[in-house]
């Protein structure tokens, strides 16, 4: 009996440990590496000639390998929470980048592991993934620090070098000690633009795309060397796979985000490491919505409540499993331009896009799907079509949020057309029905796509090449006046590119719509300010910044207005609200600064401008504020060693080296001063400044012709400078010519 009774109690035991006890007592770490944009042909496994992949040829050769994986979206954001909830669009709600926010009804693959007490780590390298977007739940480290980029005015930039982020996980992975963890890593390189590190781009000329996956694949290499030489890569399932690919010209696409064919859509998954075999190849086709129950198998862990997907386990050990199909979608045209959203169901052998004018592609005879099969299958498309709209029966959370300017500028110099118009949050999105920006022609996208590309480029560039991006643009206006997005950019750029009137015309263009936005007022109160209109100019920018009080863009140029206007405390008023809502925003600290400055408040200046330096030490602009901070406060010698490390840091800056210049100047080395002034002038050959420190210098050195060569020139570019004419006078007196 008592016998009996412990065997009973034994098999209780074994049943409750089952889960645990599958694979052996230690639990597995798992990394999950997501590259961005990576075609599966791309990769030297996948059949690509000349590959620039070895390392994830490797990781192929001593794990599996899946022919086909499908993605259900071509967008970073919609698409990392597919993979990282097991479940379609359809019912995570995330259906672009920027506008949505992954609902917390949503469980998550990162959740599962740290309730199994895995230590959870995140570490992203695209603004599509920071945390603000819902993506960091379940990590109990997420790291989504993006390197700041000062020369476009943002806290911080779009997209961080794999290098970077191979760093990030190194260090995380020292800490780590006996429990097992969960890492996700995400690599972004190869998303536009494409600019890989010089020594790349010099090895792929020309194929800059092919230089950014194979530094990304090498940087791979680095991590999973750094696993191998510390221990637990033998303890690690590795799972590596893409969001999405990129069209490169295909279909008529540049990038990805509006179709759903398979340039787009596939990716490669591999996996590798405990419990799965070495070199085998599997035909059974993955879906993106398969990692997460697949991962939480492989290591042991019960599956999420709901899911899309499924385990594809036993496809590792070489069985046969029926090929379930894949919801595919893009509501990205929709979103943004009110154009027909694209649905689409792929089996191994058929794929029906369900458009306007629908598309079937028998893909094992045309993988390239260039030829259209409606025609001569009316009963297939009937057969999918019904399946698709079973599937998108189902409601959808609803997972729209604001979107401010910043969001949308970071998307749009990633080439993505820039969030949903604000303003328009909380609307119900059911499937299909997302409302649209401006009017809803229900275009189908591929009547357009040379439209989208083209407006795509303009955006991309607003910021950075204006002139580019105005040509872009009114081609695009030329052939649809009534595209909103199209114009808001274009007022952009016009302002970028300094013609201020013209960006005026369009938005006063929006406003007669009744479409003027939050971030339209920004620009327009901007380019008020630069045509002299400041009373306009500070109605439009109060008006921003009321409607958008958690914006830090509108904040900031009220900021620098009321500076202009010398309202130096309402400006420091306008900042400090800026840093409220992003502590160490640079430029709202170098706002505050220069308030403190103007106000007289040195100390208070210093300790902002010092502040930028802490969190970015090589900036120029605040090593030469700080410089001008010491030489006021009396440290002559200190700011003299600031505005040679800000030459130091820029070699070209004009501002930099007259500041140093000037310095050395009135610190009586007068030699060592002038070929800095000379510097200063060769980059800004119209500066007055420059030319009076330079006509001085030579002045005291006794070098009258030159010095009167110098401010001659400078009182022919401003003859408003009466000491400068007297100087002269004398000078012409005295011999000088
Ligand atoms: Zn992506």
């Amino acid at each position: 009996m008592a016998i009996a009774a412990v065997a009973l109690l034994g098999l209780a035991v074994a049943g409750a440990l089952v889960w645990r006890d599958r694979r052996g007592p230690a639990r597995p770490n798992v990394l999950l590496v997501t590259i961005d944009t990576l075609r599966a042909d791309r990769l030297g496994c996948y059949g690509a000639r000349d590959a620039t992949t070895p390392v994830l040829d490797a990781l192929a050769g001593r794990g599996v390998r899946f022919e086909t994986a499908v993605a259900a979206v071509p967008l970073t954001g919609p698409s990392h929470a597919t993979i990282l909830s097991g479940l379609t669009p359809v019912h995570h709600g995330v259906r672009d980048n920027g506008a949505y926010v992954l609902p917390d009804s949503v469980p998550t693959l990162a959740e599962a592991f740290r309730a199994a007490g895995y230590r959870t780590a995140g570490f992203v390298s695209g603004f599509p993934v920071d945390r603000r977007f819902g993506f960091a739940r379940g990590f109990d480290h997420y790291d989504d620090r993006l390197p700041h980029s000062d020369e476009l005015g943002w806290g911080e930039y779009v997209e961080r070098r794999a290098d970077r982020t191979t760093a990030a996980v190194r260090e995380w992975l020292e800490g780590r000690r006996g429990e097992p963890w969960f890492a996700w890593v995400h690599y972004f390189d190869p998303h536009g633009p494409y600019d890989p590190p010089p020594a790349w781009a010099s090895r792929f000329p020309g194929r800059p795309y092919d230089g950014e996956v194979a530094f990304v694949d090498e940087q791979l290499g680095v991590l999973l060397r750094a696993l191998e030489q510390s221990g637990p890569l033998a303890r690690t399932l590795v799972l590596v796979t893409g969001d999405h690919g990129e069209s490169l010209g295909e279909h008529g696409e540049d990038t990805h985000g509006v179709f759903v064919y398979d340039s787009t859509l596939l990716v490669p998954l591999i996996l590798a490491g405990p419990g799965v075999p070495a070199g085998h190849e599997s035909r059974v086709v993955a879906r993106l919505v398969d990692v997460t129950p697949t991962l939480l198998d492989l290591a042991g862990l019960r599956p999420l409540g709901v899911s899309d997907g499924r385990s594809l386990r036993p496809a590792l050990g070489g069985r046969a499993m029926p090929d379930e199909p894949a919801y595919v979608e893009s509501l990205y045209v929709q979103h943004q331009l009110g154009w027909a959203p694209l649905h689409g169901l792929r089996t191994a052998a058929w794929k029906l896009v369900d458009a306007p004018r629908p598309e079937l592609y028998a893909l094992r005879e045309d993988p390239g799907e260039t030829r259209d099969r409606t025609r001569d299958e009316p009963g297939r498309v009937e057969g999918l079509r019904r399946g698709l709209q079973a599937l998108l029966s189902a409601p959808t959370p609803d997972a729209r949020s604001e979107v401010d300017p910043e969001v949308r500028e970071r998307l749009a110099a990633l080439g993505y057309l820039g969030g949903a118009p604000a303003g328009r949050a909380g609307t119900a999105a059911a499937a299909g029905s997302v409302p649209a920006a401006g009017r809803a022609s229900g275009r189908d996208p591929k009547d357009g796509i040379g439209l989208i590309n083209r407006l795509g480029r303009g955006v991309s560039l607003a910021r950075t090449r204006p002139e580019e991006a105005v040509r872009e643009l009114s081609a695009v206006l030329a052939e649809d006046p009534g595209m909103l997005l199209a114009r808001r950019f274009r007022a952009m750029a016009l302002a970028g590119a300094g013609r201020h009137a013209a960006a005026v015309d369009d938005l006063r263009a929006i406003e007669a719509a009744g479409l003027l936005s939050g971030d339209d007022l920004v620009v327009m109160g901007s380019s008020l300010r630069a045509l002299g209109r400041r009373t306009e100019a500070a109605a439009a920018l109060e008006r921003a910044s009321t409607l958008l009080p958690r914006s830090p863009l509108p904040w900031l140029a009220r900021g620098n207005a009321l500076l202009e206007e010398g309202r130096v405390a309402d400006a420091r008023a306008a900042f400090e609200h800026v840093l409220a809502l992003v502590p160490d925003h640079l430029e709202a600290l170098r706002g505050a600064g220069d308030a403190a400055f103007v106000g007289g408040d040195l100390a208070e200046a210093g300790r902002r401008y010092g502040r930028i330096l802490e969190v970015q030490p090589g900036d120029v602009r605040a090593l030469v504020k700080m410089g001008v901070v010491d030489v006021r406060s009396g440290r002559g010698e200190e700011g003299l060693a600031r505005f040679r490390r800000a030459v130091e840091q820029a070699p070209q800056d004009a501002e930099a080296l007259l500041y140093l210049a000037g310095a050395l100047s009135s610190a009586g080395r007068l030699q060592e001063a002038i070929p800095y002034f000379e510097r200063s002038l060769a980059a800004s050959p119209r500066s007055v400044m420059a030319l009076n420190g330079l006509g001085l210098a030579r002045l005291q050195l006794g070098d009258a012709r030159g010095a009167a060569a110098a401010l001659g020139e400078s009182l022919a570019l401003d003859p408003r400078q009466p000491e400068v004419a007297k100087a002269l006078a004398d000078l012409r007196a005295t011999g000088g010519r």
